[in-house]
């Protein structure tokens, strides 16, 4: 199967899609596509490539990806606090593994359209009514009055992405990201003086070797993917954003086509220029990934996903077989591409020893070229004696030291992680308390303290630098 092989924007609407959204009102649903169709991208054709080609010196074991935000955005956390606060976070932690491990780090958020959540029920019990599971502001509402789904929230997602992307792209063109203001990135309030007395010597030296490099006329300011020079995809500094691929009639109206860039044309043999091709790029992010829940090979979203030509990441788990793993890598990636597709890996501490060096195994006889990343998150959620749902800070670390011991084991390299983390902090400037442990320490009877998640439990900030000195040590040469 080739792209060419009957591949178009709506071919996914003959197979069947794994957690299908039904909407009562067809006809708006209709309107709504039509003029999301009209609407600008979100991203560029040239933003896109230009995370592909990052993304094949993660391959190439010459970056770090980190893949981090939010399990879902909502509409009324559009805030700038937290959209600022989500990017410091994101900064912070890159700067600690750019100083640790003395590599460049590629960063792709979660940001500016996660807001669709695939459920593990169509529906939930909510007191003694029956009612459709929330799935995602871009959907239907929190509330238990509100789960109809409303096409107008898709146009609502738009919008919200939209400003979101603007409020990212001015922080980070505005000097935010440059290393005169690490304290811009909400540091202030981590209490634990040995995480702020580590970050703020890592800034310090940075902020040296950054001066050393300016007098000596190498380096511009800002934190960029080089280090300190060049202009990133969203400004000075290199961002990319990602959510999942879910809502596919979303995504299809997202799609758009274009002449690769130029900088990419080919040659004949006798050097003249072939016309350009023309691609199907995802207007909406830089990044989508498929999910551990819709990922069936003969399925709808796999069938969209083999014809874009954004890089793509498919979620593992445990339920995937080793061949099936390589079918996905031929169907998603025949041409076999550098920097095409990232396998975020998520299997729980407790399965990954038994899962992930037959997939290392299965893809390296294959020789398909991948990018392998940890979600030590998704594999590792409990329900705390409270009924909240939460994660252990030590399992977390557990699943990711074990992914870079085996990686180094089977002669391959573990190339990043995905983290859902945030910098959000409380009216009263604390941090949330939803997953346990840390430097921290934080235990079962604190976790109602300030639990702000309307979905999985995310790493709080100080949580999230201790992840990010942890894989720095690993990684220090
Ligand atoms: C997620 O990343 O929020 C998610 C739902 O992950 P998975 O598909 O791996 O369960
Ligand atoms: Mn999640």
């Amino acid at each position: 199967m080739s792209v060419s092989d009957a591949w178009t924007p709506t071919s996914w609407r003959s197979k069947p899609a794994a957690q299908d959204v039904v909407y009562p009102d067809r006809e708006k649903l209709d309107k709504v596509l039509t003029k999301i169709r009209t609407l600008p991208p979100l991203v560029s054709p040239s933003e896109i490539e230009r995370l592909r080609h990052h993304l094949t010196q993660v391959q190439g074991n010459r970056a770090f990806l980190l893949h981090a935000g939010d399990c879902a955005e909502s509409f009324d956390a559009c805030t700038h606090e937290n959209i600022s606060n989500k990017i410091g976070l994101i900064l912070s932690f890159s700067l600690i593994l750019i100083w640790g491990a003395r590599m460049p780090v590629v960063r792709i958020g979660r940001i500016a359209g996660q807001y669709a959540k695939p459920r593990s029920s169509p529906t939930e019990k909510i007191g003694d009514r029956e009612v459709m599971s929330f799935r995602g502001d871009n959907v239907n509402g929190l509330d238990p009055d509100d789960r109809t789904p409303d096409p107008d929230r898709m146009l609502s997602a738009y919008f919200h992405s939209t400003t979101t992307l603007n409020h990212v792209r001015s922080l980070l063109t505005s000097g935010f990201a440059s290393l005169h203001h690490p304290k811009d990135w909400s540091l202030t309030h981590v209490r634990s003086p040995a995480v702020r007395e580590e970050f703020e010597r890592i800034t310090e030296g940075l902020s040296d070797a950054l001066e050393f490099s300016r007098t000596i006329g190498l380096a511009r300011d800002g934190v960029s993917y080089e280090q300190g020079g060049g202009r990133g995809a969203l400004g000075e500094v290199d961002f990319y954003t990602s959510h999942e691929g879910l809502m596919l009639e979303y995504e299809e109206a997202m799609t758009r086509e274009f002449p690769v860039p130029s900088s990419l044309a080919s040659y004949a043999a006798d050097g003249t220029r072939t016309p350009p091709r023309k691609v199907h790029y995802n207007t909406s992010a830089h990044f989508l990934w498929i999910g551990d829940r819709t990922r069936q090979l003969d399925g709808a979203h796999v069938e969209y996903f083999r014809g874009i030509r954004n890089p793509i990441g498919v979620k593992v788990g445990p339920s995937m077989k080793a061949d099936e793993l390589v079918r996905m890598l031929d169907i998603v990636n025949p041409d076999r591409e550098d920097g095409k597709v990232t396998l975020i890996t998520r299997y729980g501490a407790g399965k990954v020893e038994d899962n992930l060096p037959g997939h290392i195994r299965a893809v390296q006889q294959s020789g398909h070229p991948v990018i392998w990343i940890s979600d030590p998150m998704h594999g590792n959620t409990l329900t705390s004696t409270s009924g909240l749902k939460t994660r252990n800070f030590g399992t977390i670390i557990s699943e990711l030291t074990s992914c870079i011991r085996i990686h180094t084991e089977c002669g391959s390299r573990l190339g990043g992680v995905s983290l859902e983390f945030t910098g959000e902090l409380t009216e009263d400037g604390y941090s949330v308390t939803e997953c346990l442990g840390g430097s921290m320490n934080l235990s079962e009877d604190q976790l109602p303290l300030r639990y702000q998640s309307f979905c999985d439990p995310r790493l709080n900030f100080e949580q999230s630098l201790d992840v990010a000195f942890l894989i720095s040590d690993q990684y220090k040469k």
